[in-house]
C-alpha cells in the first residue's frame, strides 16, 4: 500500500512495474483521483512520489 501524493487515499493498485537505473519504478492508480502517480523505490524503500 502506498499513499497517494495529491489525496493521501492509500493505493495497492499496480498497473505497471519497470526499472529506471537504480530505482524500481511502480505506476500506482488512485480510484479517488482517476489517475495514476509513479513511486520510485531503491530496494524495497520509497524514495518519492510522482504525480502522473
Ligand atoms: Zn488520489
Amino acid at each position: 500500500m502506498i499513499k497517494c501524493p495529491r489525496c493521501r487515499t492509500e493505493s495497492s493498485d499496480i498497473k505497471k512495474e519497470w526499472k529506471y537505473a537504480t530505482f524500481k519504478v511502480k505506476k500506482y492508480y488512485c480510484k479517488k483521483c482517476e489517475k495514476s502517480f509513479n513511486a520510485y523505490f531503491h530496494g524495497e524503500e520509497l524514495s518519492f512520489r510522482l504525480p502522473k
